[in-house]
């Protein structure tokens, strides 16, 4: 069994972004050389997600106006959190979003469902953060 392991670097310019990485993840299968197997894709930060939706500019909008109604990033104060920060709402919403994504690899390729696409959701940006990629199977 092949085991590959690759890290991905993202610094958005704004604090919330929704960015497609299906193409990357992609890039790393190929790279492993395994046809048949499992890729786990997980955030490695507690304050952004990988989750797996429709690539589609209008549901993006509408993820971000729903995560704004259940974790307001504004006021500050009103989280417990928010002693020396002010990404409460980042770690909520990525609570909500979800840690990672474990696709199967058929014939080498990432074996979606129809219009199932891998994006990272970042709460908290403006800074470097890590996406792990791990690979197993031959
Ligand atoms: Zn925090």
């Amino acid at each position: 069994m092949k085991s590959f392991r690759k890290k991905l670097a993202f610094h958005t310019k704004t604090r919330r972004a929704y960015v497609n990485i299906t193409s990357q993840v992609q890039t790393a299968i190929n790279e492993s050389g395994v046809r048949e197997g499992l890729c786990l894709v997980n955030a490695m930060n507690i304050t952004a997600s990988v989750f797996i939706n429709d690539n589609e500019s209008g549901l993006h909008r509408d993820f971000e106006r729903w995560l704004e109604k259940l974790a307001p990033e504004k006021p500050h104060e009103q989280y417990e959190h928010n002693g020396y920060e002010d990404n409460a709402d980042a770690h909520l919403k990525r609570s909500v979003m979800g840690r990672e994504v474990v696709v199967a690899i058929t014939e080498g390729k990432l074996d979606f469902g129809t219009w199932e696409q891998i994006f990272y959701g970042e709460f908290d940006g403006k800074r470097e953060k890590h996406v792990l990629i791990k690979i197993i199977g031959d």
